[in-house]
């Protein structure tokens, strides 16, 4: 949680790197190594040293990561309703907008019913689900049940810190499972490729310890042949804007989970919000900026309930 990142952050990371000159951010990941897991708090720093790099150099971020486009197509994204019918308006409208996949949350009670409707009604617009690790390797069946609606993938159908249970799930179905919450770093990543615990990574730059770690991750899936997307996890517009500049890069494939500011803010701590763009065909996308979103000083101030000055 939020108060974790910040103690740790400011009893262990922050020390480490007060007065050290960082030549890059596997620099910066090196000398934060002795300090196991805690990925939130060491993105804080890492994406910082990003942010700073930007604005010292007066480069595009996402040029910085490496990536030569400056726009991809997003996703739309719905959780569990109250009806069936509900969801179904819902992605009408998602598919009137244009949206080149649609995104579904998966559970006991919301499952085969739900996707026979769906596929019923919009039998060529392409989907996936997502279980959020709902489920066991002993629901194999179920899966397979699964593998009739002709999905894109499976999205993190077993346990959070699972790639071996997955590995055999995969080997059972033929529809493509992708892990999210499993894809915690690098090593677990590259063990997942090793068993083919997976044929797509939900990539997010929080979760996996920030963007050094997650510009890894994409070459590691890259080079075996295993296409990415990018997840967030509710940034501000200056976290959502490096989401946005990590979508750029190449193998990030499949469309983003990258949403506009104001699906979940009145108003944005960061200023510009994230706003969606359109592909020349109408496909809604994200486009990457110059120039990052930076906090809002009066907004910030408001919403601040610790404050810590490193000297
Ligand atoms: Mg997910």
């Amino acid at each position: 949680c939020a108060a974790g990142v910040f103690v740790v952050a400011r009893d262990w990371l922050a020390p480490a790197l007060l007065h050290q000159d960082l030549s890059s951010t596997a620099d910066l990941q090196t000398r934060l190594a002795i300090y196991k897991g805690n990925p939130f708090a060491k993105a804080l720093f890492d994406n910082a040293w990003w942010s700073l790099q930007s604005k010292i150099t007066g480069q595009p971020l996402h040029r910085l990561l490496g990536a030569t486009r400056d726009q991809v197509p997003v996703g739309a994204d719905f959780g569990v309703m109250d009806s069936i019918d509900d969801l179904l308006t819902a992605i009408d409208t998602a598919v009137a907008a244009k949206f080149p996949r649609v995104k579904l949350k998966f559970r006991p009670g919301w499952d085969l019913e739900m996707l026979r409707a769906v596929r019923r009604r919009f039998p060529d617009q392409m989907f996936h689900i997502d279980c959020n690790s709902g489920y066991r390797l002993s629901d194999a069946e179920l899966f397979q049940q699964v593998d009739e609606f002709g999905l894109a993938m499976i999205e993190q159908p077993l346990q959070h810190d699972d790639v071996i249970d997955h590995a055999e799930l995969q080997r059972q179905i033929k529809t493509p499972v992708c892990l999210d919450e499993s894809a915690t770093n690098l090593r677990t990543v590259q063990q997942a490729l090793q068993l083919a615990s997976c044929r797509y990574v939900n990539v997010k730059p929080g979760r996996v310890g920030g963007l050094n770690n997650a510009v890894a991750i994409h070459d590691a899936c890259r080079a075996a042949g295993i296409p990415c997307w990018v997840g967030g996890m509710l940034e501000s517009a200056t976290g959502a804007a490096h989401c946005v500049a990590l979508a750029m890069l190449e193998n990030f494939s499949y469309p983003a989970d990258i949403f506009p500011s104001s699906r979940f803010y009145h108003q944005d701590l960061s200023e510009p919000a994230v706003e969606l763009t359109s592909l020349p065909d109408g496909t809604p996308a994200v486009t990457a900026p110059d120039q990052l979103p930076e906090p809002v000083p009066e907004r910030l101030d408001r919403l601040t309930l610790e404050r810590l000055v490193l000297k």
